[in-house]
């Protein structure tokens, strides 16, 4: 079945990285079409450059020197005789300069004509547009008048609530929803201030705040023959900052009258402007007493494949990709209408690279362990790989989990498995969120609207917490047992004796329990843990309070440049010792103080006085319970004093050496 294709496509150019750029290589393979992948100098181990048959470095880093150079990508079809290039979604995707640049150069734009992507680029005209064509549109003032007076006798006209928008909007910016006429003119002037600075383009129009909102998108496919079908619709209610969070299909709790009148009008949209190939057409639907058929309004059509098209596949049985490639190559859609049905139940949740407890900020650097979950019913699209590293240039997507299963709440109680699976170490992840998410009793119960999450975000523990005991346990048995490790090799490779006393533990013990405390970095805040140690047994506490019984079984622990990441539950918390070297340096008369940095024993001392030292250098070695500690001078210099004995006991911040710089 795929060869045919292949002989039509030969080659495909991926204009895209990360996990859409896998995803459309794995399908081109499979139809064994040849794969160009282009990458930037900071993708150069990317995981999309590797599966690729062949992949052409296009530009530095930053995606508008790389990523979104068209003239460069059609320079590298060229040279490669890609036949097709696929977009991905975002870059390039909606650009119909570029898809007209790629007819120009003889190459197929594997999306719509750029006389569609026109249409529906800016969301007034094409509100206009499909309003034409007896598609329902919200309320609202969608004119060229812009001036503020005007428009807020609209907003009035309209009734409040209003949603102001920008005409050239994408990604939630430039929107503001105003409850009243006296904010009209604040939300209107940021607005149009951050709509010029985003789009460069300031008009905004104004509409009807849909009350309970429900975002509900139907995916729609057209070949060049005429035909127009819709595969069902995804419900993306579950939106942080009108930013899509958790998707499925099909819409919970959809009566099939209004599925089909929605089905209707996504199709009468991509009739109305020619549509070819995959598109989105998003409706807001009016959530309040159920979805009905007169609830519904067009908001915008996304001319290309979207980021969660997973779940519309899983439902379907059908891979977008490849009938994104068919339609390309000028071939009929193998299906009509009446041929497609729903199979049970598909979620997606987006993993990101981002902290829920700090505002959702995004978060950056190595991926010390990534662990994605496997199992029947369950798929992951990801662009990254365990070692890599999140950067600031790029969307921090690192995954999408997708699980799909007979009924909702089988695949929601599926998803949140596969998230429980799911380990992120390095940079914050939403992993806890997400799955606090799918077992969050409302959603389940289908009682949601796109307000849901900003309502919850406490339950959903998206607000600062404390780390949690066990986390700091197992941070700090791992910190310990590290230090055991590096001690017990240094002083294998040291002594020639199969029996060294430094590997014996006992050695040193005192009669009775000890207690001593470690200076260590919860999440780089300073902390002080008590250790007690008791005929062998250790425990930890912190704040007066033990912290657990002796290793965590439910932690996942990886370390890392510094110290720990350990992993529980989603949530990530890093354990480190802290830097005593950096407190420990006094620099006022030239002289470095080496101090005990906990109550313990001094089992060594390397230096004696008047030695000469360089920075670095082993100084003494203080043991505390089942940690031992190397320390080393702090700069170059002379050993001007030795204050304690090998063999002493001493308290922490006890002065032990005194390195005198030159
Ligand atoms: P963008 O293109 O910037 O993503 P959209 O027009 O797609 O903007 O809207 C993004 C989200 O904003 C929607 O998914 C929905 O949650 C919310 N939204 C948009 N229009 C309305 C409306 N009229 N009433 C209520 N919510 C809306």
């Amino acid at each position: 079945m795929s060869t045919d294709l292949a002989t039509k496509l030969p080659s495909v150019l991926i204009a895209n990285r990360g996990e859409i750029a896998c995803r459309v290589i794995r399908t081109a393979l499979r139809l064994g079409i040849r794969t160009i992948a282009v990458y930037s100098e900071a993708d150069a181990n990317a995981p999309h450059v590797a599966m690729a048959d062949e992949a052409h470095l296009i530009g530095p880093a930053p995606a508008r020197e790389s990523y979104l150079v068209a003239s460069r990508i059609i320079e590298t079809a060229k040279k490669t005789g890609a036949a097709c290039i696929h977009p991905g979604y975002g870059f390039l995707s909606e650009n119909a300069d570029f898809s007209e640049a790629c007819a120009a150069n003889g190459i197929i734009f594997v999306g719509p004509p750029a006389s569609a992507i026109r249409a529906m680029g800016l969301k007034d005209a094409a509100k206009a547009l499909v309003e034409k064509a007896h598609v329902p549109v919200v309320p609202g003032y969608h004119g060229e008048k812009q001036d503020a007076g005007f428009l807020s006798g609209e907003a009035e006209r309209i009734g409040y609530p209003v949603l102001i928008k920008a005409v050239a909007g994408g990604g939630g910016k430039g929107m503001k929803r105003v409850e009243n006429s006296g904010e009209f003119a604040a939300a209107l002037e940021s607005a149009q201030r951050e709509a010029q600075n985003a789009f460069g383009d300031a008009r905004v129009l104004v509409e009807k705040y849909v009350l309970s909102p429900r975002h509900i998108e139907l995916q729609v496919f057209a070949d060049s023959h005429g035909n127009v079908v819709h595969l069902f619709e995804r419900d993306c209610s579950l939106q942080r900052r009108h930013q899509k969070v958790i998707e499925e299909a099909p819409a919970p709790s959809m009566p099939p009258e209004v599925r089909a009148a929605m089905g209707k009008a996504a199709v009468e949209a991509a009739r109305a402007v020619g549509y070819v190939g995959a598109g989105t057409v998003e409706f807001i639907a009016d959530g309040r007493n159920g979805l009905k058929p007169d609830g519904f309004f067009f908001m915008e059509m996304n001319t290309r494949l979207q980021v969660e098209h997973p779940v519309t596949e899983a439902i379907t049985g059908l891979d977008l990709v490849e009938l994104q490639f068919r339609v390309a190559a000028g071939e009929k859609l193998p299906f009509a209408q009446g041929d497609l049905k729903i199979d049970g139940h598909a979620v997606e949740a987006r993993v990101y690279a981002e902290d829920p407890e700090n505002g959702f900020l995004p978060s950056t650097g190595k991926l010390w362990a990534l662990k994605l979950p496997k199992g029947d019913g369950v798929r992951v699209d990801s662009g990254v790989e365990q070692g890599d590293e999140v950067t600031p240039y790029y969307d921090p997507m690192i995954a999408k989990v997708i699980a799909h299963a007979p009924t909702r709440r089988e695949a929601l109680a599926k998803l949140a498995a596969a998230l429980g699976e799911t380990v992120v170490a390095g940079p914050k992840s939403n992993v806890a969120f997400l799955k606090a998410l799918c077992e969050a009793d409302e959603f389940v119960a289908e009682k949601f609207d796109t307000g849901f999450i900003d309502r919850n975000l406490e339950k959903l523990g998206a607000v600062k917490r404390a780390p949690t005991k066990e986390s700091v346990a197992a941070g700090m048995s791992a910190l310990i047992e590290a230090e055991q490790d590096r001690l017990e090799y240094a002083h294998y490779k040291r002594s020639n004796e199969a029996f060294s006393p430094w590997l014996v533990n006992d050695a040193f013990q005192l009669a009775g329990p000890r207690e001593t405390v470690a200076r260590i970095t919860i999440d780089g805040a300073p902390s002080r843990v008590r250790l007690r140690e008791d005929s062998n047994e250790l425990s930890v506490s912190m704040n007066g309070a033990a912290v657990a019984a002796w290793g965590v079984d439910d932690a996942e622990v990886t370390g890392g440049d510094d110290g720990f990441y350990v992993v529980r539950q989603g949530r990530q918390t890093h354990v480190a010792m802290e830097d005593l070297f950096a407190i420990d340096l006094e620099e006022a008369d030239g002289d470095a103080i080496v101090k005990s940095p906990m109550h313990g024993k001094l089992v060594a001392l390397f230096v004696e006085k008047d030695q000469k030292v360089e920075k670095g250098a082993r100084v003494a070695i203080v043991e505390a319970m089942k940690m031992e500690h190397v320390l080393v001078a702090p700069r170059d210099g002379v050993v001007s004093e030795i204050s304690a004995q090998a063999g002493q006991q001493v308290a922490q911040g006890a002065k032990l050496v005194v390195v005198h710089g030159e």
